[in-house]
């Protein structure tokens, strides 16, 4: 049996990014804090954890006092930094560049709103940190909107400016705009003047999804790795299931069981961005064992 691992999946840039400046300022210090999940996969943070990274909240961080926080690659609201401001806390910014960009838009792009009655939209999962860390930039004035039940809470006769969270699914988000645009015309007969639309979806998830079903082609059996609460890889997974029905989804290589290879000459090892390359390695390496 052949086990191949997917080449294009494992870390995106701004996880890898951000896991280098942890483990830099760990090799200085046997403990540091980090704001959240470093990343959506537990066997990373335990790994990250066992050399001195400990994952806080917000509300242990405002018990912290002259110490060092690390912002994860999702960012944060400039709260967040106020706070760390006021007690004396140094903070290590991993905020994937991607998104510091995006933040710095959606806060442009509220200070023009703001003039013309208007309302920034943002397109994701409510609560998420990226999310939250985004409405951060428009003082908690943006609406956040998931699916299209939520669009019933918009006024369509204000200006609009919809951006989308970077790992949200792009036809899902074509489909939320192209309803929104209807909405506003339906409003005052005058289609796209008081809208903006910007696509703001990472390129790294949006290819992603050609990239894995090819790849689901390719073999009999993929095994998707991911963290359970990666948003990111629960949609992949989904996605490759639909495509190809021998899929199956693990954390650990506890999670694998023998009949799924029956009759199999090839399985396909992938995973989410957040899914390390060690651990794919680990459950090929077990796998072929
Ligand atoms: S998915 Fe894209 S935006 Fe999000 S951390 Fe990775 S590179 Fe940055």
């Amino acid at each position: 049996m052949e086990i191949v691992i997917e080449e294009t999946s494992g870390f995106c840039f701004g996880v890898i990014s951000a896991i280098n400046l942890v483990e830099k300022e760990l090799k200085n210090t046997n403990k540091l804090y980090c704001l959240g999940d470093i990343v959506h996969n537990d066997m990373e943070v335990d790994r990250l954890a066992s050399m001195g990274l400990e994952i806080i909240n917000l509300e242990k961080m405002k018990e912290l006092r002259n110490t060092k926080v690390v912002i994860r690659a999702h960012g944060e609201p400039p709260s967040t930094y106020e706070l760390a401001k006021k007690n004396n806390i140094e903070i290590i910014d991993a905020t994937c560049p991607i998104v510091l960009r995006l933040q710095k838009n959606v806060m442009n792009a509220y200070h023009q709103i703001n003039k013309t009655d208007g309302k920034i939209i943002i397109y994701g999962k409510k609560g998420h940190a990226e999310v939250i860390g985004l409405v951060g930039q428009t003082k908690s004035q943006a609406c956040v909107i998931s699916n299209i039940n939520d669009l019933d809470t918009i006024d369509y006769t204000k200006p609009l400016h919809i951006f989308s969270q970077t790992t949200m699914n792009k036809n899902e988000y074509s489909a939320i705009c192209e309803e929104i645009e209807k909405r506003v015309e339906k409003a005052d007969g005058i289609s796209g003047e008081r809208l903006v639309i910007t696509d703001s979806i990472c390129r790294k998830v949006s290819s992603r999804t050609t990239q894995l079903l090819n790849f689901a082609d390719s073999v009999d059996v993929v095994l998707f790795v991911s963290g359970k609460n990666s948003s990111n890889g629960t949609y992949l997974y989904s996605l490759c299931k639909k495509h190809k029905d021998r899929t199956y989804f693990i954390s650990t290589k506890e999670d694998i069981k023998k009949e799924w290879f029956e009759n199999c000459k090839r399985v396909g090892i992938s995973g989410a961005t957040s899914t390390p390359m060690w651990l794919m390695e680990e459950i090929a390496d077990y796998v072929s064992k």
